[in-house]
């Protein structure tokens, strides 16, 4: 589903990621992990293109997307992301959140899009809220709909970054929840992290990265559990 091969991107003079490879087959989750400015938001942009690389081939769906010919935006139409603020429609309701992608670009009716998306909303334990503001909703709430809203478009894959790092712990559970649903019902996930619980026993493989490059990748219990690197060992130490 995503083949990245020595993918590099420099902004101006500094080199963010060296040189990355990395491998997500349907039905997995691979979980990415490593310290603050190693990469790794960089490297998911990447792969849905909304940062050009500088050098490396991509392939997203059967696509190359660093090919021009290429139509992105209908590659991107199948991937799903979710990030650490929820961008969220302030002015729009919950529905309209999750149904808005779906009338502009899959061009589902109105009666149809409303369907899909209280499913999704239900599917996040959040079905009794259609007609919120997001600005009514906790955090965690908020982030539940993003997930919903990108649900709702049929992904093929899921990206996440940090998608609970600005949630008060106590609201954190919920998402990770919702996402350990997801994984079981066997989506195809790549998700930035720190929660490193979560990375052990929802992650099929983990990958740590640190300055630009992969250190380590293996299944999710030994490079937590038994990492073999000194750098993922320390990084461990540091955050568990
Ligand atoms: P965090 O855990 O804090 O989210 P990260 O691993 O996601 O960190 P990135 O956000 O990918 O790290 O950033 C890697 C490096 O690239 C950082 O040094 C950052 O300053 C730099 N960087 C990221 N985006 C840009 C940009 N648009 N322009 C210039 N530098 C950038
Ligand atoms: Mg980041």
């Amino acid at each position: 589903v995503v083949r990245v091969r020595d993918l590099h991107k420099s902004f101006g003079e500094h080199e963010v990621l060296r040189g990355i490879d990395l491998d997500v087959q349907a039905g997995e989750v691979v979980c990415v992990i490593g310290p603050s400015g190693s990469g790794k938001s960089t490297l998911l942009r990447c792969v849905n293109l909304l940062e050009q690389p500088t050098s490396g081939s991509i392939e997203l769906l059967g696509a190359e997307v660093t090919d021009p010919d290429v139509d992105i935006d209908r590659v991107r139409t199948h991937v799903g992301m979710v990030f650490q603020q929820f961008n969220l429609f302030s002015h729009k309701t919950v529905l309209e959140n999750c149904t808005m992608a779906q009338r502009t670009v899959l061009r589902r009716s109105r009666a149809e899009a409303e369907r899909v998306a209280l499913a999704n909303l239900e599917r996040v334990g959040l079905a009794e809220r259609p007609d919120a503001m997001p600005a009514q909703l906790s955090g965690g709430q908020q982030q539940r709909v993003a997930i919903a809203r990108a649900l709702s478009m049929d992904p093929q894959l899921m990206l996440f970054d940090e998608p609970t790092s600005a949630l008060d712990p106590e609201l954190v559970g919920d998402v990770l929840g919702v996402m350990r649903d997801l994984a079981d019902g066997g989506m195809t996930m790549l998700v930035v992290t720190h929660e490193m619980a979560f990375a052990r026993e929802v992650g099929d493989r983990v990958v740590f990265m640190d300055e630009g490059s992969v250190v380590e990748t293996g299944p999710a219990d030994q490079v937590i559990g038994a990492p073999r690197e000194e750098r993922t060992r320390t990084f461990l130490q540091r955050v568990l």
